[in-house]
């Protein structure tokens, strides 16, 4: 398995991007400073996790502006239902991703700029 899959492997399974086996995050949105299985720090400094909100905004962004016209063009769903679907798919949408957005940010950063001790 090349070390990209290896890693992103790991971040959709919130893992620790080092070793593979610590947990990303502690609580429903707490991501600890260290790994608790090989010590390796998460947040390389303050706003590290910045990087995230780009994954996040970007895959709702997208998915939003393919699949609204879609359904609009299509007129599967009624228009004053589409937008209330649209916008409740925006704010849910984040926030059910906001783990996997931290995940896949902290292995792209192992990916391009990789941490001692990689296994
Ligand atoms: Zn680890």
């Amino acid at each position: 398995m090349s070390r990209f899959l290896k890693l992103a492997l790991r971040a959709l399974l919130l893992r620790c991007p080092v070793c593979g086996k610590g947990k990303l995050f502690s609580g429903i949105f707490r991501v600890p400073e260290k790994c608790p299985r090989c010590g390796a720090p998460y947040a390389r400094e303050a706003g590290f996790f910045l990087g995230s909100i780009y994954i996040n905004y970007g895959l709702t962004s997208l998915i939003a502006a393919v699949v609204y016209p879609i359904l609009m063009f299509n007129k599967w769903v009624p228009e004053p239902h589409l937008t209330i679907v649209s916008l409740a798919f925006v704010v849910i949408f984040p926030l059910l991703f906001f783990r996997h957005a931290r995940s896949l940010w902290i292995g792209f950063d192992q990916w391009y700029d990789p941490r001692e001790g990689e296994v």
